[in-house]
C-alpha cells in the first residue's frame, strides 16, 4: 500500500502541475514528427510519383494513390512529402505548391475548392462562384505565375462515396474541363482500402490509380520505433520505461495480431499518461498500459469526429445499434432487427420514423465514415441480409457521448 499523502500536498502537487509529458502537443495526431522511420521507401516511391513536374513541368498532370488501413502513416508521410517536395523544387526554380485536403471535413467538391483556393491565398473573393468557376480561377492564378500545385485529397474513400459523380468526375478528369496546354494541377489520392476505388467507373478510375503505393500496418518492432521517438518528445525523461514501450507494440503490432495502427498505439501512451498524472505516479507502469488500452479504441478519434457531424436520424440509427450492442456486445446484427430498435427509438421521443431507403442510407454513410462495419450474410435460411456491427466496442461512454448528442438535437 502506498503511504496516504496528505490533502496539501495532493493539491499542491497537482496544482505545481507535476506531469510525466513534457510536450503533450507532440501526441496529437496533427502534430508532424521530425523523422519518419519506415517511411523512407514511401517518400522514395512518392517522389518518383511527381518527378515529372521538376523535370518537364506542365507536360502532364500527375497523380499519385496511396492505400492504407487507418494509423499506417498515410496522412503524416503525405505531408512530409509535399513540405519536402515543395522546397526541392524551388531550389531547382520551379513554383510548385502543396495542399492538403481532407475530404472527411471538406466533404464537398465546393469546400475543396474552397480550401485550394484559401490555401493559395487567391485574391478574388469566391463566394457566388460555382466549384468549376473557382477551379478554373486557380488553374489561371497559377498560369500567371507559373506556378504548379500538388492537391493532396486525403480520404478520398469518402468523397468517392458521397459526392456526385458528376463532382468525382470533374475534379479527376480536370483537364477535359479546363482547355490548358500546361498541366499545372497534379493529384495525390489516399483511401484506406480498394473497394471503394473499385466503385469508380472505368474512365475515372484509370486517372486515379496510377502510382499506388500501398502503406502496409506496422509490425510491433515498428510500432516500438515510432514510439521510442515520440516518447522523446512528449515525455519527460524516465517516466515511460522500454517495458512499456514493448507491451503497447506487442499489443498493437500487426505481426501480433494487433491493427498495426501508429495512431492507436500513440493514443493508448497519451492516456496511460493521463491516469499516471491523475494518480500522481511519475513513471508509467504496464498496468496502467492495460487500462490505457482497454479506454482506447481503434476508430474512437474517427468516431468523435464523426459522431459530431451526425444529423438526428443519423444518430438515431446509430443509437439503436449501440443499444443492441450493449447486451450483444461484438455480435452483427441483422438490419431488420436494428431497424425495429430504430423505429421504437423514434417512438418513444415522438420521431417519424424514416422509410426504408433513407435508413440505409445512414448504414451505409456511417460505414463510409469507419463508424459502422457491415457484411453480407451468409445464405441462410432467412436469405442474404446485411448484418451491421459497431466498427469499436461497445463502451458506456460511448453510449453516453451519442445520447446527449441527440438529447441536443431532439429539442
Ligand atoms: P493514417 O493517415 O494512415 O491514418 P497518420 O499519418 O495519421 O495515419 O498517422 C497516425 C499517427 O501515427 C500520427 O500521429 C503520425 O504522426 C504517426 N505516425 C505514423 N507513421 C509514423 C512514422 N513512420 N513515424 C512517426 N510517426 C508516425
Ligand atoms: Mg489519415
Amino acid at each position: 500500500m502506498e503511504s496516504p499523502q496528505s490533502p496539501r500536498d495532493i493539491i499542491s502537487q497537482s496544482a505545481s502541475g507535476l506531469s510525466v509529458f513534457k510536450d503533450r502537443s507532440k501526441l496529437s495526431p496533427d502534430h508532424v514528427p521530425s523523422k519518419l522511420p519506415y517511411r523512407e521507401q514511401k517518400l522514395r516511391e512518392l517522389g518518383v510519383s511527381f518527378k515529372g513536374i521538376l523535370e518537364s513541368p506542365g507536360a502532364s498532370s500527375l497523380r499519385g494513390l496511396i492505400v492504407g488501413k487507418t494509423g499506417t502513416g498515410k496522412t503524416v508521410t503525405a505531408r512530409v512529402f509535399g513540405r519536402e517536395f515543395r522546397e526541392l523544387a524551388r531550389n531547382r526554380e520551379v513554383k510548385l505548391e502543396y495542399v492538403h485536403v481532407n475530404c472527411y471535413r471538406q466533404r464537398t467538391l465546393y469546400m475543396i475548392t474552397s480550401e485550394v483556393a484559401g490555401a493559395l491565398r487567391l485574391p478574388v473573393p469566391m463566394r457566388g462562384f460555382s466549384s468549376q468557376e473557382v477551379f478554373r480561377a486557380i488553374n489561371d492564378y497559377l498560369e500567371k505565375r507559373n506556378m504548379y500545385l500538388i492537391i493532396t485529397l486525403d480520404e478520398f474513400d469518402y468523397l468517392i462515396n458521397t459526392a456526385p459523380p458528376s463532382e468525382i468526375y470533374f475534379l479527376v478528369r480536370l483537364y477535359d474541363e479546363i482547355a490548358s496546354a500546361t498541366k499545372r494541377i497534379n493529384y495525390l489520392f489516399i483511401v484506406r482500402d480498394w473497394s471503394t476505388v473499385n466503385l469508380l467507373d472505368k474512365s475515372l478510375r484509370d486517372h486515379v490509380v496510377r502510382n499506388v503505393i500501398e502503406f502496409k500496418p506496422y509490425t510491433a518492432s515498428e510500432l516500438y520505433g515510432i514510439l521510442e521517438d515520440r516518447v522523446k518528445e512528449a515525455f519527460h525523461e524516465g517516466t515511460v520505461p522500454s517495458e512499456v514501450l514493448e507491451l503497447v507494440s506487442e499489443i498493437h503490432g500487426y505481426d501480433r495480431g494487433g491493427t498495426g495502427n501508429a495512431r492507436l498505439a500513440i493514443e493508448v501512451l497519451e492516456l496511460a499518461g493521463d491516469i499516471a498524472d491523475k494518480r500522481g505516479n511519475q513513471v508509467i507502469t504496464r498496468e496502467i498500459v492495460k487500462e490505457a488500452n482497454a479506454r482506447a479504441s481503434p476508430e474512437s478519434a474517427i468516431m468523435i469526429e464523426g459522431i459530431s457531424t451526425l444529423d438526428l436520424h443519423e444518430l438515431l440509427t446509430l443509437y439503436s445499434i449501440i443499444r443492441l450492442s450493449e447486451s450483444k456486445r461484438g455480435e452483427y446484427l441483422t438490419m431488420g432487427v436494428v431497424e425495429e430498435e430504430y423505429a421504437s427509438i423514434c417512438k418513444e421521443l415522438g420521431e417519424e420514423p424514416r422509410k426504408h431507403t433513407q435508413f440505409y442510407e445512414y448504414v451505409r454513410k456511417m460505414k463510409m465514415m469507419g463508424v459502422l462495419d457491415t457484411k453480407q450474410s451468409g445464405r441462410g435460411m432467412r436469405g442474404r441480409t446485411t448484418l451491421i456491427a459497431l466498427n469499436m466496442p461497445y463502451s458506456r461512454e460511448l453510449r453516453l457521448m451519442v445520447e446527449s448528442r441527440i438529447k441536443a438535437m431532439a429539442v
